[in-house]
């Protein structure tokens, strides 16, 4: 299949193809206009592959730009992190960072544009009282009585609150639209609003602050965007968005259009909510492995071309959905299924102790790292006489479903020998902590000359030259698919959420493991050394996925 037929299909592209091929545009220009108030989520990724997708496939531009018209919750901090996922997901904007900020001289100058045309007025009522002139979806709204003040008298009145002589709350520039139309974002929505606070851009020289819906389209319109693509939240205030574009002098035209949001079962994807997490120490910051961010995605061992194909599979649309984990779970699993080198890891060990293996002998065995792609090579991996293995891997008696080691019976150690097991020891509880076995000396890489094959294979590792890890197992975060729907989703958090295993023994290869690199371990699952360690030389895996949907069987 050829790169262009390999191309996603949907709506949004079927408007773009038809614009180019009228002649409505030349070209494509996109952006992906993220709040820099928290962490990016993977909603937002949908966003990103979608904008920067269509740059990429039409030859257009994306621009990166920050909407940063609140400066109370926002903060450069975000502006980092956002910058590293977009770039970690894999994709370029076009020339500088753009910041909404950038645009409060232009915006300031359309906003005096309105007043001169008799379209925007400051206005002196307080909130109760803009809420109850409003009206309701089923009542219109009454006009403000400050709607008719003189141009002149607005623009004094409009440079006061610029120049800070106007208190917060005590008047706002609002557009004259009209207080009666079913839409109720044009019931003179409020454009400009007095805000006394430092902005992470603009320091202290603004104290007026504009509103989403007068910057965002006003930022397109600067910016040259073609397409300005958001989610179906703002359907309605399309109107608004064109009324501001139709009524100031704006060097292009830029057109909205709505697609359906991301929701994934068991997850949250409101930012507010996800700073509740954060700063209830509910987890361990944003980038905590069990959360939707793609920074936590990264630190759990997602690649960035599993979250692309991801947000290929779901597709664009305007019909909301939820998607299921599995969806997402299964896009890692067949990424790491090809690429991740395999490597053994025990998170259980009880010792395995070969009595005929000779004493003080040590081999080094050379292992492949992936069964079927020979690209991935070979690692030597010690093995001697002591060992350890799982110890949910031995059972003194067990029936012919138990394909793994046995009293008596034979199984593989894989990469390695043929061994039988003889006799246990046990503790005080009855759990056992040593396995005896004989080996089989003719069995490396091969089966017995006897003709007995064994049934099982399992893993290992050497017990002197092993490594100590840590080992975290991730799980969903909260019990039911939605816990949005809950009033209070700190009932639905799920306690098992996080297992931290720290006596694991890990082959000694793994030391060389770098931060967010995934690994499978055998029999075990995808795993990746942890991208915060604190201690030098530590060894911190995080699960990114188990081997196979677990979850499937337990949700029938
Ligand atoms: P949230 O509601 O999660 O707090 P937001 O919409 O306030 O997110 P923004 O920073 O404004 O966050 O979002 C930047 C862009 O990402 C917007 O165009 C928005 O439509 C898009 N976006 C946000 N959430 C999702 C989602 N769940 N699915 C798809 N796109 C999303
Ligand atoms: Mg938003």
């Amino acid at each position: 299949m050829s790169e262009v037929e390999n191309r996603p299909t949907n709506f949004i592209r079927q408007i773009i193809d038809a614009d180019l091929a009228s002649g409505k545009h030349n070209s494509v220009q996109t952006r992906f206009p993220p709040e820099p108030n928290g962490f990016l989520h993977i909603g937002h990724a949908k966003s990103i592959c979608l904008n920067f997708g269509i740059a990429q496939d039409y030859s257009g531009l994306c621009n990166l730009r920050f909407d940063d018209t609140n400066p109370e919750k926002e903060d450069i901090d975000y502006v980092h992190a956002i910058k590293k996922d977009v770039q970690w997901l894999g994709f370029e904007w076009a020339g500088d960072i753009r910041y909404s900020s950038g645009y409060f001289d232009e915006l300031h100058g359309f906003a005096v544009e309105l007043i001169e045309k008799g379209l925007a007025y400051v206005c002196f009522l307080n909130g109760e009282e803009t809420r109850e002139y409003r009206g309701t979806l089923n009542k219109p709204g009454k006009n403000s009585p400050y709607r008719d003040t003189s141009v002149e008298e607005n623009l004094a009145l409009f440079e006061k609150m610029k120049n800070g002589e106007c208190k917060e709350g005590e008047c706002a520039l609002r557009a004259k639209i009209d207080m009666s139309s079913s839409f109720m974002c044009l019931r003179d929505p409020i454009l400009y609003r007095v805000r006394f606070a430092h902005h992470h851009q603009t320091g202290d020289k603004w104290c007026i602050y504009p509103m989403y819906d007068f910057t965002h389209c006003l930022s397109d319109a600067l910016e040259g965007i073609t397409h300005s693509i958001c989610t179906l939240e703002f359907q309605d205030n399309r109107r608004l968005y064109d009324w501001v574009i139709d009524n100031v002098s704006v060097p292009a035209t830029p057109h909205q259009y709505e697609f359906s949001r991301l929701n994934l079962e068991y997850t949250l994807m409101s930012k507010r909510k996800l700073n509740t997490l954060v700063e209830e120490n509910l987890v361990d910051g944003w980038d905590d492995p069990r959360m939707p961010t793609i920074a936590a995605f990264r630190r759990r061992g997602y690649t960035p071309a599993s979250m692309r194909e991801f947000a290929k599979r779901i597709g664009v649309t305007k019909m909301e959905n939820t998607v299921e984990m599995s969806v997402l779970e299964a896009c890692i699993r067949e990424d790491l299924n090809d690429n991740a080198p395999r490597a053994m890891a025990v998170l259980d060990p009880i010792k395995l102790v070969i009595e005929n293996y000779p004493e003080g002998n040590k081999e080094a065995l050379t292992v492949k790292n992936h069964p079927s792609d020979e690209s991935q090579g070979t690692r030597i991996v010690p093995f001697s006489g002591e060992l350890y293995i799982e110890a949910e891997d031995f059972r003194e008696e067990a029936n012919k479903k138990y394909k793994r080691l046995v009293l008596d019976k034979a199984v593989r150690l894989r990469g390695a020998y043929v061994i039988t097991a003889t006799r246990c020891d046990k503790d005080e509880q009855g759990n056992v902590t040593t396995v005896y076995c004989t080996y089989n000396e003719y069995t490396l890489g091969k089966n017995p000359t006897d003709g007995t094959k064994p049934k099982g294979v399992i893993h290992w590792v050497d017990a002197q030259e092993s490594l100590n890890a840590t080992v975290r197992l991730y799980d969903r975060l909260f019990t039911v698919p939605n816990p949005a729907a809950e009033s209070d989703f700190h009932s639905v958090m799920n306690p098992e959420s996080l297992i931290v295993i720290n006596n694991a023994k890990v082959e000694p290869s793994l030391a060389n493991a770098k931060a967010e690199q995934a690994f499978q371990f055998e029999r075990q699952g995808y795993f990746c050394l942890d991208n915060d360690i604190q201690a030098e030389g530590e060894l911190v895996f995080n699960r990114t996925v188990g081997l196979r949907d677990t979850w499937a069987k337990i949700s029938k």
